[in-house]
């Protein structure tokens, strides 16, 4: 299975910084066999970036969209309108679950927008810290996993991607601790547990599973190595030039 890499810029850079931004990364960047180089700037600079981008080197990623694909949702932005702009989707991001009000019903008509307007949607999920306090990490995973994928068919389940991102370890929540590879080696697990009780043992095998939370360049090598990690999704340190080339270096380095 091949690396993902994912840089989340969330609400960050005008359109203009983000295409200079692009423009540095896209030269400092080779065409890796085996990573997958995705970035996820604002909705309004995915048209602009989307001619920019060199898709042999890396992918363009649309932060949210509506599942909806037209009609009267004043203000939101569709997966039908990003078809064929944008590869990924992050989707049900803890930003928006907790700050936005989205739960796991809309998440999971956005995965299925998201498949039907041939975007891969990457789901996140976590828990808070006090979910993990009293004991309740691995419910949360399984209810948020279940319901983030009620509405994804047998056959569509190689086109999803799951992102473990424990809401206590986002770098921009206040008190943020840095997650232990064993902590995310056993979420990752009830994650293949739950894929495999739906979907077979297979397919299960067959998902890519990221892990986020104040992902640098030098932790990158050990979350990286936590056995069924499969990719990185980057927010803070994926706006600085420098870390996330060294953590795009870093995957390399570890898939040799
Ligand atoms: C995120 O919000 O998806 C994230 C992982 O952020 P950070 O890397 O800044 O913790």
């Amino acid at each position: 299975m091949k690396t993902y890499i994912v840089g989340n810029w969330k609400l960050n850079f005008t359109v203009g910084e983000a295409s200079i931004y692009l423009h540095k990364l896209l030269r400092k960047t080779s065409n890796y066999r085996g990573i997958e180089v995705v970035v996820a700037p604002s909705a309004i600079a995915l048209q602009p970036l989307s001619l920019q981008i060199d898709r042999h080197k890396m992918k363009l990623c649309a932060q949210n969209a509506f599942y909806r694909d037209y009609g009267a949702f004043t203000g939101e932005v569709s997966f039908s309108q990003l078809r064929g702009l944008v590869d990924y989707a992050i989707v049900g991001h803890s930003e928006r679950r907790y700050i936005l009000g989205e739960n796991d019903k809309m998440i999971a008509k956005k995965i299925a927008a998201a498949i039907r307007n041939k975007i891969r949607p990457i789901l996140c999920i976590g828990e808070t810290e006090s979910e993990r306090a009293f004991g309740e990490t691995a419910d949360v995973i399984r209810d948020q996993l279940t319901g983030g994928l009620s509405e994804v068919a047998d056959d569509d389940i190689d086109k999803v991607m799951i992102a473990y991102e424990p809401v206590w370890a986002i770098s921009s929540v206040k008190g943020a601790k840095l997650a232990g590879p064993d902590e995310i080696a056993e979420a990752v697990k009830i994650i293949r547990e739950v894929l495999t009780n739906i979907y077979g043992a297979e397919s299960a095998k067959a998902v890519p599973v990221l892990f986020g939370g104040s992902v640098s360049s030098s932790n990158a090598g050990a979350y990286l190595t936590v056995p069924g990690v499969n990719g990185l999704l980057i927010g803070g340190a994926s706006l600085i030039l420098s870390e996330f080339t060294d953590i795009i270096e870093v995957a390399k380095r570890v898939k040799e």
